[in-house]
């Protein structure tokens, strides 16, 4: 069966047609600034991108133009929409109802539609890309994948703020955590690459990415993670803070006369390694700079590294000890340099790292030592197949 993947964002969104059998993505894209001016990126397997400007006022039109490209004379990979047997959506925010993937019938969109508020930016933009393909695909089953799911296995010592527990009654403040499916599929990789089974496996993932967070996996289950009610809380990011004093929003706010939307605009947008370097949320660019001398950069990568660090020392203890790490995401499948200074601050746990295994890049390894007591791995993460192979399990 042909599974389209659909990455929904407010005015962008990413597509995969992937083949469930063979797990091969047949073709992928994008489109981007819909509403605004439009343009779509559309490449078929093993072909070159091509790129378009076509108009794009809004989520239906976008989606008719990606089911057109797949079904276009020369570049197409169908010939007819049948031929997509399912679609599934990739939803940021399942609050506390969605413990797994759902098929989308009208009653799990007014789920989803409730948990709006928990993630204002993200869920309305998916569910605008759930209703365009309603209306284009009717009779095509969809389904929708949880960014929050995979967590909501956490004991509530894990999830529960230390605030009046009336915030959790009236309005569900707790710790939801973020990047579920990419730490599913990373956690149960490990286990196959270290041929070991899932549910007697301890790893902790640190999906490093422009976004990241870390989980603990206990034996198959999240059992704790560092993103919160929203994607801000836990590690320092490309532009967002991590973890800080909840005071310092009034504090800046009062200071530069913002409102608190405007001082949460700084924490999610404007710091991270980006506010700290002044030179690029990129860590490319950082790593760049830190070698040319730049101290501020330096200094970015060295708050950033030290906070994974610190948050695996802390999973440690969630786990009573973990198995493996796993490196994952566009930072940690490729930056060697990464890996390694995270890992110099758990040299006292006896975890070590094989300088040759660890020079590779966006692909599976294993980058420790052979004596290292713990294993670690880098082990690139694949959410359109999660989705995919999810998509399939339910329809
Ligand atoms: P993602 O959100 O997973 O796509 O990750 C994007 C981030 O990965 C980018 O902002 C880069 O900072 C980082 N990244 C990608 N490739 C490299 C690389 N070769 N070295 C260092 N960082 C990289």
């Amino acid at each position: 069966m042909n599974i389209l993947v659909i990455n929904c964002g407010s005015s962008s969104l990413k597509f995969q047609l992937i083949n469930s059998d063979s797990e091969e993505v047949l073709a992928k894209g994008l489109c981007e600034r819909i509403g605004i001016d439009g343009a779509l990126t559309y490449q078929k397997s093993g072909c070159d991108k091509e790129e378009s400007k076509p108009a794009m006022p809004d989520h239906k039109k976008a989606i008719q133009l990606v089911l057109d490209a797949l079904m276009n004379d020369k570049t197409g990979v169908i010939k007819d929409l049948k031929e997509v047997g399912a679609v599934g959506h990739r939803v940021v925010h399942g609050g506390e109802r969605f413990t797994k993937s759902a098929v989308l019938t009208d009653d799990v969109i007014k789920g989803i539609e409730e948990c709006n508020d928990l993630a204002p930016l993200h869920n309305p933009a998916n569910l605008i890309g759930i209703n365009a393909c309603k209306e284009l695909m009717p009779s095509t089953p969809m389904v929708a994948v949880f960014d929050t799911a995979f967590h909501q296995t956490m004991p509530s010592k894990a999830y529960t703020y230390a605030i009046p527990h009336e915030y959790y009654d009236k309005y569900k403040v707790r710790r939801y955590g973020f990047h579920g499916t990419s730490h599913a599929y990373v956690s149960k990789r490990t286990a196959e690459i270290l041929g070991k089974k899932y549910d007697e496996l301890k790893t902790i993932v640190c999906h490093l990415g422009n976004g990241a967070s870390i989980c603990a996996v206990n034996c198959g289950k999240s059992v704790d993670t560092t993103m919160g009610l929203t994607p801000l809380e836990g590690l320092a990011m490309g532009t967002r803070s991590g973890d800080l004093d909840p005071a310092i929003v009034e504090f800046i706010a009062n200071k530069d006369k913002l409102t608190t939307a405007e001082a949460l605009n700084v924490l999610n947008k404007k710091s991270g390694v980006l506010g700290m370097s002044g030179v690029s949320s990129d860590f490319r660019d950082i790593e760049e700079a830190a070698n040319g001398g730049n101290k501020l950069a330096a200094n970015a990568l060295d708050v950033y590294y030290y906070r994974v660090a610190k948050y695996i020392g802390a999973y440690m203890v969630a786990l009573g000890g973990a198995d493996a790490i796993a490196f994952t995401a566009g930072l940690g499948e490729n930056s060697i340099t990464a890996r390694a200074n995270i890992c110099k601050y758990l040299e006292f746990l006896g975890i070590k790292i094989d300088d040759a295994a660890n020079n590779c890049r966006g692909k599976e390894a294993v980058i420790s030592t052979a004596d290292s007591k713990v294993k670690v791995l880098a082990v690139p993460t694949n959410e359109e197949l999660a989705i995919a192979r999810e998509t399939l399990a339910l329809v």
